[in-house]
């Protein structure tokens, strides 16, 4: 049989560690004095709730006796905080030691302290939840400890934070269920951590070490134990430091060290008795009685578990009980010659214990309510963060949101615009691309016009154009209108010119007569090109002598202009025929320009370079 089977009480396949029997009862033992670390000095002026703290973990029952004085005392009538304080420190001392009555006394205290302290009734409800884990009722202890922890809002206080997080640690453990316990344990570790406290470190890590040791991480348990033990023994809390190498003990048999085992166990069994404690002798009996089983000495066990059965009679702790009948069953059976009837007594005994401490679990209620803490837990550690940065949050979401409206109004903004645009600009271009068409075929017909009207070489209207504004001297009834001239030019043996100078000399002498003509042509006459090297002058409103003049000025012109060829004087003379309208004489269109022509027929037949007058 193995030592931790030996040692076992536990339901159905779960096996129960040393621990879990011993430390998880004697952690309610040390209640008042380890979950109250680092909680605030209260306020009662002239009164040291710390040097009580310490004075009741060292003796319960002083402590308690001189709790209730204080109160009748009317100590802290005013300072509804310190009451709750010093009755929280005799709620552990009454646990510690088993006292209901006390108890009783100290949970009535703080509900009639509820309306001026709200954190009171929940610290009632965590004194009556451990009280009822040590006497078995553990799903109902449980519960009870839940419940006030979500009754109390940690974000407001760190110390209630610390409290808060000690009582899941250790009341989860005596629940068995360490492993539950052990978050709340790491983090009441870290938030003492966080304060220069090293007395309220060491009972951190003390109930850390309580914990790990439940849930059997006896190498994780062991060093922390002594950790725990070195802080206490350099801060001169040797009580504490005693019953930390009671607990060590229990681990390092585990660890199967039983030779230092049974020096620890001694230090906190002399501790235990120096004390006068019953719970305290009972819890540092248990290891010393395993550790001298497993050294081979159970009859020095059996006599130092009859001395601490002894002392529990009458205190009504079921579980540390069956543990030690369980330690003297291993012991007697060890022994040689050992009673039978002897055994069997501790036998029934110990099984009227576990009967009664096998109590239905009420895991569904738990499990809502661990779900329900686990949320509010949540929903704190979010409201912590969101405290600070509400404001910072709040102005973000607001600037993100005015940021998200001006773009939303920018956008608007600009798609109207950018429609405007678009459709300005389509319009605009559609009007450009109509007026730049109209221009585009206004151009066109202008030159397909002058291209029809016109002379390509010259410039000068062409012969179409001459017949229509001569046929604008045409009056209705079909004849030319008496006052007009027509003047029609054609040069001198051209075709010689040509000869002479080529084809582009003649061109630029036709292009130097053109000029002429224009020059000496009066206001209001067209000068037209009629085709090869012919000319004609139309001269609305000239009479026969001022076109006869003007006949002669014009011959004169072209006479007078110079070409050179190779620096020969190219003569270039025209010959004229004039064909004057008059009064009594109309003439049709065809006519006036026969009879002009004729006249010119008749200049060059006379000898050319000269004008002739039509009759
Ligand atoms: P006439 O004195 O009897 O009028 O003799 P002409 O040589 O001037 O007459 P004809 O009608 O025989 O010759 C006209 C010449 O004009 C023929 C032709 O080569 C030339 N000609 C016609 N158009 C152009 C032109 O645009 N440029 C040039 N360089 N010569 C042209
Ligand atoms: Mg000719
Ligand atoms: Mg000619």
């Amino acid at each position: 049989m193995t030592v931790r089977r030996s040692w076992a009480f536990g339901r159905g396949t779960r096996t129960a560690s040393w621990a879990c029997r011993i430390v998880g009862p004697w952690l309610a033992g040390l209640l008042g004095a380890l979950v109250a670390a680092g909680v605030a000095r209260a306020e009662s002026p002239g009164f040291d709730l710390d040097a009580f703290r310490y004075r009741i973990a060292t003796d319960r029952a002083a402590g308690l006796a001189e709790g209730f004085a204080l109160l009748d005392a009317g100590t802290f009538r005013n300072d509804p905080t310190g009451e709750r304080m010093l009755l929280w420190y005799m709620g552990g001392a009454a646990v510690g030691s088993a006292d209901d009555a006390a108890l009783a006394r100290i949970t009535g205290r703080l509900d009639a302290l509820a309306h001026r302290d709200p954190v009171a009734a929940p610290f009632a409800g965590f004194i009556r939840g451990a009280r009822l884990l040590d006497t078995g009722r553990k799903a109902e202890g449980l519960v009870q400890v839940l419940e006030s922890a979500a009754a109390i809002d940690v974000s407001i206080d760190a110390q209630l934070a610390r409290i808060v997080a000690g009582e899941l640690c250790r009341s989860y453990a005596a629940a068995d269920r360490p492993e539950d316990g052990l978050r709340h344990c790491r983090r009441l570790t870290l938030l003492v951590a966080e304060t220069d406290d090293t007395a309220a470190l060491a009972r951190a890590e003390y109930l850390e070490a309580s914990v790990l040791s439940t849930a059997g991480r006896q190498d994780e348990s062991v060093p922390l134990w002594r950790s725990a033990r070195q802080r206490f023994l350099a801060l001169g809390l040797d009580g504490l430091a005693d019953r930390t190498a009671g607990s060590l003990a229990g681990d390092l048999l585990l660890a199967g060290q039983a030779t230092e085992a049974l020096d620890m166990a001694r230090i906190a069994l002399a501790a235990a008795e120096r004390a006068g404690s019953a719970t305290s002798i009972a819890f540092a009996t248990a290891p010393l009685a395993e550790a001298l089983i497993q050294l081979g000495d159970p009859s020095a066990a059996a006599g130092a578990l009859e001395h601490a059965l002894a002392a529990l009679d009458g205190v009504d702790l079921p579980g540390l009980e069956a543990n030690l009948l369980r330690l003297m069953e291993a012991a007697l059976s060890a022994m040689d010659g050992a009673e039978a009837a002897r055994l069997e007594a501790v036998r029934t005994r110990r099984a009227e214990l576990e009967a009664t401490l096998a109590m239905p679990a009420d895991s569904d209620r738990i499990e809502a309510l661990e779900r329900a803490l686990r949320e509010r837990d949540f929903e704190l550690r979010i409201r912590d963060l969101e405290r600070d940065t509400e404001r910072k949050d709040l102005a973000l979401a607001n600037a993100r949101l005015e940021a998200e409206l001006r773009e939303r109004r920018l956008g608007t903004q600009r798609a109207i615009t950018w429609l405007a645009v678009a459709a300005a600009v389509g319009l605009f271009g559609a009007l450009a691309a109509a007026v730049l068409l109209l221009r585009a075929q206004r151009r066109l017909a202008l030159q397909l016009e002058t291209m029809a009207l016109r002379d390509a070489l010259t410039g000068l209207p062409n012969r179409r154009a001459l017949t229509t504004a001569a046929a604008r001297l045409v009056t209705p009834d079909g004849a030319i209108a008496p006052g007009h001239a027509l003047l029609l030019v054609d040069l001198d043996h051209f075709k010689s010119i040509n000869d002479r100078g080529g084809h582009p000399f003649g061109d630029r002498v036709l292009a130097a007569v053109a000029e002429a003509l224009s020059r000496v042509a009066p206001a209001g006459s067209l000068v037209a090109r009629l085709g090869g090297e012919e000319f004609a002058l139309l001269c609305p409103g000239l009479g026969r002598e001022a076109a006869a003049r003007l006949a002669e000025g014009v011959r004169a012109a072209v006479e007078g202009l110079r070409f050179d060829l190779d620096g020969v004087r190219v003569p270039v003379t025209a010959s004229l025929g004039v064909a004057a309208t008059s009064q009594g004489h109309p003439l049709e269109l065809s006519h006036w320009l026969a009879a002009a022509d004729a006249a010119l027929y008749r200049a060059k037949a006379d000898g050319r370079n000269r004008v002739v007058l039509a009759d």
